[in-house]
């Protein structure tokens, strides 16, 4: 999948949880949470970048997405003490921290898992899972999930700020 097919998975992913915290008034760590998972959209796709490690390899897979998220959790850990950003209540911001760095990883591994290459879940275990859908250059899906995404993401801000009390 490309960037833009990325993008909109991610987006697609927001939408419920930007509603949730929106709604329930928590805008500043919302935005937060929304800045955070489009900045790593495509961060397990560094594989490019990294000499040695093959593409949709361990960057693509769920110990990868909770290394991620143990990396997170730990930023939370040090500067929850410092930097106080209302969480919704009962959970700890280390918790939303290793979910928000899982999650984001995991929502990229969804967007390969519909191509044919698919993804090795379970890496080091070498089987693969994909759904075939499409190829990852296809224009079609790739501005189609964007176009999906952004619509998704804009009518889960705007039902939330219609529908918060004043
Ligand atoms: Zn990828």
């Amino acid at each position: 999948m490309y960037k833009r097919g990325h993008f909109g998975v991610a987006m697609l992913a927001l939408a419920p949880i930007t509603f949730w915290l929106l709604s329930t008034g928590f805008p500043v760590f919302g935005a937060l949470v929304a800045g955070t998972v489009l900045y790593l959209a495509m961060l397990p796709d560094v594989d490019h970048r990294v000499p040695g490690v093959p593409h949709r390899g361990p960057t693509h897979s769920l110990l990868f997405a909770a290394v991620v998220g143990a990396v997170f959790a730990g930023a939370a850990s040090l500067v929850e003490p410092v930097l106080s950003i209302a969480v919704p209540g009962g959970v700890s911001m280390v918790a939303f921290g290793f979910l928000l760095g899982f999650g984001t990883v995991v929502a990229h591994l969804l967007g390969d898992a519909i191509t044919p290459m698919g993804v090795n879940f379970l890496w080091p275990h070498p089987r693969t899972w994909s759904l075939s859908l499409t190829t990852a250059d296809s224009t079609i899906w790739n501005w189609g999930l964007f176009v999906l995404g952004v619509f998704a993401l804009a009518a889960a801000v705007a039902l939330a700020v219609r529908g918060a009390p004043i």
